[in-house]
């Protein structure tokens, strides 16, 4: 297959249908292929499921028949093109998500909105750098409510003081945020939309026993 062009997400849910991942395309048809998960197929808010199999042939109907969606992707094989999924199911999986999000570059930049914290300005992640609002000189620690993203200008201003002795202010106070924060960047777009069936508050507030 080719996966040149895909760089698009699949949202994971467990057997329960809990959203608990976000895989890449390339991920997703693996655990299809090898029948651990099942394609969710949003359509009316009502769920189809397939297997991998089922998923082609649906695939295949689609596009001997002219009923492509303007927002689907598709992957080319040798032999037959297959619509990217948007939602899949592991079959065994019961578990739920982390309760913690994971502090990283990637989750931080999306917390932010890639947005630099004190002037506003929205840039590509290459340009961000991460700003530590107590210093880790005075003592600050590596905590969600600690870092936030920053441009690299107002990251030089600031140097190693404090907003306050800087003169600076943040644009709002950082802290934890309640899950993935990437899911908040992929729901701004279209193709995503059918992610939103599984993604109420309630999924990611459910007490972990
Ligand atoms: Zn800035």
């Amino acid at each position: 297959m080719s996966y040149q062009s895909l760089h698009s997400s699949v949202l994971v849910l467990n057997s329960s249908l809990v959203a608990v991942d976000i895989a890449s395309v390339k991920r997703a048809f693996c655990l299809l292929f090898k029948a651990v998960a099942q394609v969710v197929d949003v359509s009316d808010g009502s769920f189809e499921f397939h297997g991998f199999e089922s998923w082609r042939e649906v695939s295949e109907f689609k596009w001997e028949n002219g009923l492509v969606d303007n927002d689907s992707e598709w992957v080319s094989t040798v032999s037959y093109e297959i619509e990217v999924p948007r939602v899949i199911r592991l079959l065994t999986y019961d578990k739920y998500p982390e309760s913690h999000v994971s502090l990283n570059r990637r989750n931080l930049f999306a917390r932010d909105e890639k947005t630099c914290q004190y002037c506003g300005c929205e840039l590509p992640m290459s340009e961000l750098s991460i700003d530590h609002v107590i210093p880790l000189s005075m003592g600050g620690k590596t905590t969600w409510e600690n870092v936030v993203c920053a441009c690299t200008e107002c990251n030089k201003k600031k140097g190693s003081m404090t907003p306050q002795i800087a003169g600076m202010k943040l644009i709002r106070r950082p802290g934890e945020p309640l899950r993935n924060p990437q899911i908040k960047l992929k729901l701004r777009r279209k193709k995503y939309y059918s992610w939103k069936h599984f993604l109420n508050d309630a999924y990611w507030s459910v007490e972990l026993q």
